[in-house]
């Protein structure tokens, strides 16, 4: 497979969504209270925009059809500045707290709703804290069924809320179970250290950790070439939203960095590479999982998974 080295292939991808819709509130801000905060998405996501216009580069957008529904002028603005316009899903429940009849009422919603509001298809997906877990390997059948053409929620490390720490940490097929029809999944980026791979890909993690981790997650990747899936909120860039009465890590996690975060990210995105929305580069990134294979969500175990990445141990850092 040796070939003179492309630019490494990346992406920012943003989950669009009000800063009272994340986990950390959910059930401290009620969603018959959503009504009740001040909505400061149109604000960021300008923020964004602009952003993205001044590194003349292009990101996937994972809306929320919540947010579509009460800001009709989101995802058109969004998409006639030639971003993706990808799903969110509707109301930003984790995966576990929906059923397989549940979640696709959820996900053709926003479906319907941004395609409408487009004018364009929605072929991407990526769940709320990526809760695409072998607890809900039934989401991967629904996506499928429902004409998605890659998802974009799994986590490949461990973490108490998500994460599927023995799944690839670059693209690959995914199936609910051995056997099972398959989709492309496209993994945010992690930064492997001898066995574990380490959440590098945005967040809290872009916030709450010195800048060196992402910049290291990224120049491993590069070195692999693994493309790097970066994903960012509005909120994280809105010093001024108000505050919810969260937990202490909860508001640890959602006040910290964000007066810094647009300055961050503009370096990161100054870095040489492909920059581009997922849904232009997939032919790669389905070449790219063909030479990885598929992984199975549940009953699967090492051997039954024939995914042929090597093991982290096994690469270079
Ligand atoms: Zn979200």
């Amino acid at each position: 497979m040796a070939r003179s080295t492309p630019p490494p292939l990346r992406c920012v991808t943003i989950d669009v969504e009000e800063y009272f819709h994340i986990e950390a509130a959910f059930g401290t801000v009620k969603r018959e209270q959503w009504n009740n905060w001040p909505s400061r998405v149109e604000r960021n996501v300008d923020l964004l925009l602009a952003l993205f216009e001044r590194r003349k580069q292009h990101g996937t957008f994972f809306i929320l059809g919540d947010v579509a529904k009460r800001n009709p002028a989101v995802a058109r603005r969004i998409a006639d500045a030639g971003h993706e316009v990808a799903s969110h899903g509707t109301g930003h429940d984790r995966l576990h707290r929906l059923n397989p009849e549940t979640f696709r009422d959820d996900l053709l919603t926003s479906k319907k709703l941004l395609e409408d509001q487009t004018g364009r298809p929605v072929i991407g997906y990526r769940a709320p804290t990526f809760s695409v877990m072998p607890q809900t390997a039934w989401a991967i059948d629904v996506l499928i069924d429902s004409g998605f053409a890659y998802d974009a929620s799994v986590f490949p490390v461990y973490h108490p809320m998500y994460g599927v720490p023995e799944a690839p940490d670059r693209p690959f097929f995914i199936s609910a179970k051995p056997g099972g029809a398959t989709l492309l999944e496209v993994p945010p980026l992690t930064w492997s250290m001898k066995r574990r791979k380490m959440a590098v890909a945005g967040g809290g993690y872009f916030r709450l950790l010195p800048l060196w981790f992402m910049k290291r997650g990224l120049r491993q990747a590069d070195s692999q070439s693994r493309p790097a899936i970066l994903y960012f909120h509005p909120w994280e860039f809105d010093p001024e939203m108000p505050r919810m009465p969260l937990k202490f890590t909860g508001r640890l996690r959602t006040y910290t960095g964000l007066a810094s975060a647009e300055a961050r990210l503009e370096g990161i995105m100054s870095q040489p590479a492909r920059w581009t929305p997922i849904a232009e580069s997939l032919g790669e990134l389905r070449a790219m999982a063909r030479g990885v294979g598929t992984f199975s969500l549940t009953g699967g175990d090492s051997a039954s998974n024939k995914c042929t990445y090597p093991a982290p141990s096994q690469t270079p850092s």
